[in-house]
């Protein structure tokens, strides 16, 4: 039986989404564009306790960034709403009940100090893991060990009560995942979770699997740290009676820190100085704060290419992919097991393939707008100029205002080192010689010219120019390192070009 494919990404709106999360997007969405299928976004909003307000709106605005656009959600609804599962709270209380009808879930009126002392009970008798389960049960206060008058009667009095579910003894619960193969769990390792929690909402585990199937989904993509509750996710929907309809798994490989030593947390982009975010995050009701990697200059295509190589590989040497390319080419059995180390001058090398994909005239508008944020005006035609100057040198396109900078603002200064290393006689004779020939041309004054020019300085003072080039572009851009010296010198135009040499041979001092 084939079934429309209909994936779905469910995340917590309890802060800024982190990058992993966004790779799980990225996955559910190519998953379902190489099978024609449906994206979902399901916002999973029935902790309350931990719901931050803003985290929904930026899990939008992130998606929406790089493209990874649900064809379905809260904003943009299909016919399996709500997205929201804070709006489907009416329905899952019946869904827990028809449970316990059905003798797979149960009640449990225990306080918390009841079920804080079994658990020290249970860590005095050197219980490793601590848990109510099947055994646990029978010495706590629930419908499986009250009599049916006393659960009515508590039930009637509005006394507190959870839902639980009931594990059985000794099963042994099976999956197939897509990524790991079988993975096979004996019942006795698990514990009779919560379904419904006393404030009347469900907990993550029956409402992920009520809305899985109201949802139709048919695959669920998902992060390794969700395996571990992937066997009672089965045994919910054999009790449900929804085996036909169970969707199949894929866990993913986690992000591991560049040293490949644990997983990849907010801590070590601090400690490194790289985002783990996708865009900024600013908490409205706290000062906690996070760098996005847009902010920080990446592209969406990079980081989009960057994050479908976490963990996954096309099974030849490509690396370039358009988003197009990648849904093409994405399979689920080409994902590894193996987590996957974030390394950071990836992301790098991939921004700096798209920048320089990109045209001219796109790229100088960055220029002009970073330009006008300093006050500058810079008009297009030398925007243009600034962008082919610098447009291979950087990773970033706020670096093509900061690299160019110095052609629109006259450096006032000199880099001291070079000045001492660099600055003699020799260059103050050929820059001397050469400000002079400046001032007298007329005509045509490219890159060419400069440098012919330059070249009868240094011939008719006798002086090496390879001595002094580096002294030249000291007096010129204020730096000893840069972009090709010669195109600048022709951007700058002969009479500013002339300008500064004169300036920097009345500033600097001549040392030997
Ligand atoms: N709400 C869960 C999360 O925040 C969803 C896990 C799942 O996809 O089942 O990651």
């Amino acid at each position: 039986m084939s079934r429309e494919v209909r994936v779905r990404f469910a995340p917590s709106p309890t802060g800024p989404l982190h990058i992993g999360g966004v790779r799980t997007a990225l996955y559910n969405y190519l998953f379902a564009k190489k099978h024609q299928g449906t994206f979902i976004l399901r916002i999973e909003d029935t902790d309350q306790a931990r719901y931050v307000p803003g985290a929904e709106e930026y899990i939008k605005e992130s998606l929406d960034w790089l493209g990874i656009t649900p064809d379905e959600s809260p904003w943009n609804p299909g016919n399996f709403g709500p997205y929201r599962q804070s709006e489907r709270k009416p329905d899952y209380m019946q869904y827990a009940l028809d449970l316990v009808e059905k003798g797979h879930a149960y009640y449990a009126f225990d306080t918390a100090e009841e079920l804080e002392a079994m658990r020290e009970r249970l860590t005095a008798a050197r219980v490793v893991q601590p848990q109510y389960n099947s055994i646990t049960r029978t010495q706590m206060k629930n419908s499986l060990t009250l009599s049916a008058e006393e659960v009515k009667a508590r039930l009637e009095s509005g006394e507190p009560y959870v839902i639980r579910v009931k594990i059985p003894r000794k099963e042994e619960v099976r999956l197939n995942d897509l990524i790991r193969g079988w993975v096979m769990v004996h019942s006795s390792t698990l514990d009779d979770k919560v379904l419904m929690k006393s404030d009347g909402m469900p907990t993550y585990h029956l409402a992920n699997i009520v809305d899985d199937h109201l949802m139709k989904i048919t695959h669920v993509i998902r992060g390794e740290e969700w395996l571990p509750s992937a066997p009672l996710h089965v045994l919910l929907y054999q009790f449900f009676g929804w085996e036909d309809s169970m969707p199949e798994f894929a866990h993913l490989p986690l992000l591991l820190k560049p040293d490949g030593n644990g997983k990849l947390s907010k801590r070590d982009g601090d400690r490194l100085g790289f985002p783990v975010f996708p865009i900024d995050w600013n908490n409205p009701s706290s000062s906690e704060t996070a760098m996005g990697f847009r902010e920080q200059g990446y592209l969406p295509e990079a980081l989009l290419n960057f994050l479908a190589f976490l963990g996954w590989n096309p099974g030849d040497e490509r690396e370039l992919f358009t988003k197009a390319e990648l849904v093409e080419a994405f399979s689920i059995d080409r994902i590894g097991k193996a987590g996957a180390k974030f390394d950071i001058a990836k992301a790098k090398w991939y921004n700096e393939h798209y920048l320089r994909a990109k045209s001219v005239d796109e790229l100088q508008q960055f220029v002009i707008q970073d330009a006008q944020k300093e006050g500058f005006e810079v008009s297009e035609e030398k925007a243009a100029a600034m962008v082919r100057l610098t447009k291979d040198r950087v990773t970033f396109p706020a670096e093509l205002w900061q690299e160019s900078k110095f052609l629109i603002v006259t450096p006032s200064t000199f880099d001291d080192q070079v000045a001492s290393k660099r600055w003699n006689a020799d260059a103050v004779k050929v820059l001397t010689h050469y400000a002079e020939r400046l001032q007298n041309h007329s005509g045509e004054f490219d890159a060419e010219t400069a440098k012919n020019l330059l070249a009868a300085s240094a011939d008719a003072v006798e002086v090496k120019l390879g001595k002094v080039m580096q002294a030249v572009r000291l007096a010129v851009t204020g730096a000893g390192a840069g972009p090709d010296l010669m195109e600048i010198f022709a951007i700058l135009g002969v009479k500013e070009l002339a300008n500064r040499i004169r300036f920097a041979l009345d500033q600097l001092p001549v040392n030997g």
